[in-house]
Parts: structure tokens; C-alpha cells; sequence
């Protein structure tokens, strides 16, 4: 196939769901781990085409949502210190910290500037050399390379005044937490953008150790539908593999390139996760080469962890456990122009994409009112 369109076609897709209708027989949830299957599901309105045995489960694929307080609470600390211009994707400015947001703070006076790539933020800082301009570096595998340019910029250019704080986060260690904490996962349709990068070996292990299914899928209705069959497929005859459906853009090895790069400037840590908390080598610190670039060590601060706001059901959301309409505050006092959770910020949130696409969630099967054509 060759263009969009006929990634939506919707003679392919009622092909494809009698086809999933006619080898499913057992009761399979499926989860997804990446923000952008979240809303091409919810968009498409994929769940509800689909078999009432087959569930579809959001996990934690958005980088926004599994940031934690404790860090968004910090790089608000760095924004209130003098002399310091933090500059940031758009997307975190709205996530909550404790008591208030980035947003907020830049209302309040604080230098917060949004970047469109890593590599502003180093011009910023060779444009304002008496500052200190802090990077807080999110997200997964995709974005990780991006940080790891604009680290490998600052040392060539020999930048004294340019920081990063990584948080940024690996897919396979909670991919392997949600197994053991038992979130009935039969399979996963693993995260196109992730895997693009780091490829699908970084799932060989969790299916030689937990006999899981994973099948690597691209984001139009047709990629997710396929995806789906060759998971129950998978999970049917009883033979758990890793399969690559999105084949345009991933591979088994993955970019080497950026791999190369990434390893050059990083190394695993332990890190914590919003709503699921510490997980082992899931998160990734500048490596003692590119120490004198790492915000955590110039700008230490302490910072108490506090609850999560009350009632609010991100943590099993992210796990699985729950869906948002589950949580009370869902499009009552939690909306996407008011979030109270990180799963409303982004776009790419399990919550805020049920809620943009909650007219779908109970509609009938038979007639799809979606962007399938
Ligand atoms: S609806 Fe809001 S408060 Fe409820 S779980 Fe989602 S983000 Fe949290």
C-alpha cells in the first residue's frame, strides 16, 4: 500500500474485524503502550468494532502522563532560581506538579521558553551566555536521540551554560512490571515510533521469559486492525512471538545509528514513574562523560514526594487496571482545559483521548462515524 487512504479503507478494515471475528475464541486483553495507538484507536473507534472477547487496554505510552510530580515539582525549583531560562517541549507546560504548573510559573515572571527541538535550546544558550539554560529532557526511545545531538553539540561547541535534566524513560523494563503485577495481559501491540529506534529486539526477552505476544504496529486503522489479528492469531494457536507489523519502519535492529549516539551519552538508572514509582534501569542518566552537562548535579534540590491529587485514577490507569471514565473527576472537574491528572495534559493521554473521543466510546458497532473511509 502506498497511500493513506488506503491504510483507511473501509472494505480492508470489515475484512479484517470478520477476520479477527472468525479465529478469536478466547478472552484476550491488549494492551497498547504508546500515546499515539492510544488516539488512533480512540479516533478510529477501533474498541468498538471489535469482538466483545477481545478488550483493548491503554498503558503507559504517553511520555507526559508517566513524568513525575516529584520531577515537574524540581524543574519548577530550577525555573524560580536566578539567572535560569528553562526551555521545554510544549507539552509539559501544562502537566501538574504538586502545587502548580510551568505554565503558572512562566505567568509568574520565570524565563520558560518552548522549543520546537533539542537544538534550540543550545542556541538559546550561546545566545545568552551570562544564563543558565536548563533542558528537561522527557520521553521515550523515539525522543531520546534527539537530547543525546544536542549533548554531543554542547561538548563540540564547548558550552559551559547549557544543562539537561533527563528523565528520560526505556519501554521494555515497564513493559515487564505490568506483566509481573499481573494486569492480565495477554499481548501487547507494541509502540511503532519506539521500536523504529531501538528496533523489536528490545521485546525478544520479555516473550522468552513471560511467554507474552507482541506485535510492533503502525498507527492507521488498517496497521492496528492487522496488528490485532496477528496477536489473537498469536495468542489462539499458543505460540508468543515478537511479529512486526509496521515492516515500512521498524526492523529488528532498530537505528544502530541512534542507538549509537544514545549510548554514547547515557546509561540505564532507576527511575520513577508517574502513578507506577520506582522501576529498575527504566530511566536514563547523562553518563560520567557528559556529567558537566547534567542539571541534577549543578542544580541539586530536594524535593518531598506528595500523593497524588485525591480521587484521581491515573496510577491504575496507566497500569491497566482502570479505564478514565472509571475515575469520578473524569470530564467533571478533570478536563483537558482543566487537568487535575497527567493523563488529560497531553493529547496522547489515555484520559484526554477518551475524553476528545467519548461521543464514540458507546456508540453502535454497525455504523462508524470515523475517519475510516
Ligand atoms: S480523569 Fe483526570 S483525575 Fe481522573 S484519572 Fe484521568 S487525569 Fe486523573
Amino acid at each position: 500500500m502506498k497511500y493513506i487512504d488506503e491504510y483507511r479503507d473501509k472494505r480492508a478494515v470489515f475484512s479484517l474485524i470478520e477476520s479477527i471475528r472468525k479465529i478469536s475464541k478466547k478472552k484476550v486483553r491488549l494492551m497498547e503502550v504508546c500515546g499515539g495507538h492510544t488516539m488512533a484507536i480512540h479516533r478510529y473507534g477501533i474498541h468498538s468494532l471489535l469482538p466483545e472477547n477481545i478488550e483493548l487496554i491503554s498503558g503507559p505510552g504517553c511520555p507526559v502522563c508517566v513524568t513525575s510530580q516529584v520531577y515537574i515539582d524540581k524543574i519548577i525549583e530550577y525555573a524560580k532560581m536566578p539567572g535560569k531560562i528553562i526551555t521545554i517541549y510544549g507539552d509539559l507546560l501544562r502537566v501538574p506538579g504538586t502545587q502548580s504548573t510551568l505554565d503558572q510559573e512562566k505567568t509568574k515572571g520565570c524565563d520558560i521558553r518552548i522549543v520546537q527541538s533539542s537544538l534550540d535550546s543550545i542556541k538559546i544558550a550561546e545566545e545568552n551566555k551570562t544564563k543558565e539554560i536548563i533542558f528537561p529532557a522527557i520521553g521515550f526511545e523515539t525522543t531520546t536521540p534527539a537530547t543525546a545531538i544536542a549533548l554531543l553539540e554542547a561538548k563540540k561547541k564547548g558550552l559551559c551554560n547549557f544543562f539537561v535534566a533527563s528523565a528520560h524513560k526505556i519501554m521494555p523494563p515497564v513493559m515487564e512490571v505490568l506483566i509481573r503485577d499481573n494486569s492480565e495481559i495477554d499481548g501487547y501491540i507494541g509502540p511503532g515510533h519506539v521500536s523504529t529506534i531501538a528496533g523489536s529486539k528490545i521485546y525478544d526477552k520479555l516473550v522468552s521469559d513471560f511467554g507474552i505476544s507482541i506485535v510492533v504496529s503502525g498507527f492507521e486503522p488498517i496497521d492496528i486492525l492487522q496488528s490485532i489479528y496477528m496477536l489473537v492469531k498469536q495468542i489462539e494457536s499458543n505460540e508468543p512471538c515478537v511479529a512486526i507489523q509496521y515492516t515500512r519502519a521498524v526492523t529488528h535492529d532498530g537505528n544502530l545509528k541512534a542507538q549509537q549516539i544514545v549510548s554514547e551519552v547515557f546509561e540505564p538508572v532507576t527511575d520513577t514513574w508517574r502513578g507506577l514509582g520506582k522501576i529498575e534501569k527504566s530511566g536514563l542518566k547523562l553518563n560520567a562523560g557528559f556529567s558537566s552537562f547534567d542539571a541534577n548535579k549543578h542544580f541539586p534540590v530536594h524535593i518531598e514526594e506528595k500523593p497524588e491529587p485525591a480521587n484521581c485514577l491515573c496510577g491504575q490507569i496507566l497500569r491497566g487496571i482502570n479505564k478514565p471514565t472509571d475515575c469520578k473527576l473524569f470530564a467533571h472537574s478533570c478536563t483537558p482545559e482543566m487537568p487535575i491528572g497527567a493523563c488529560m495534559v497531553s493529547p496522547e493521554g489515555t484520559c484526554a483521548a477518551y475524553y476528545q473521543y467519548r461521543n464514540l466510546l458507546n456508540r453502535d458497532p454497525r455504523v462508524p462515524e470515523t475517519d475510516i473511509q
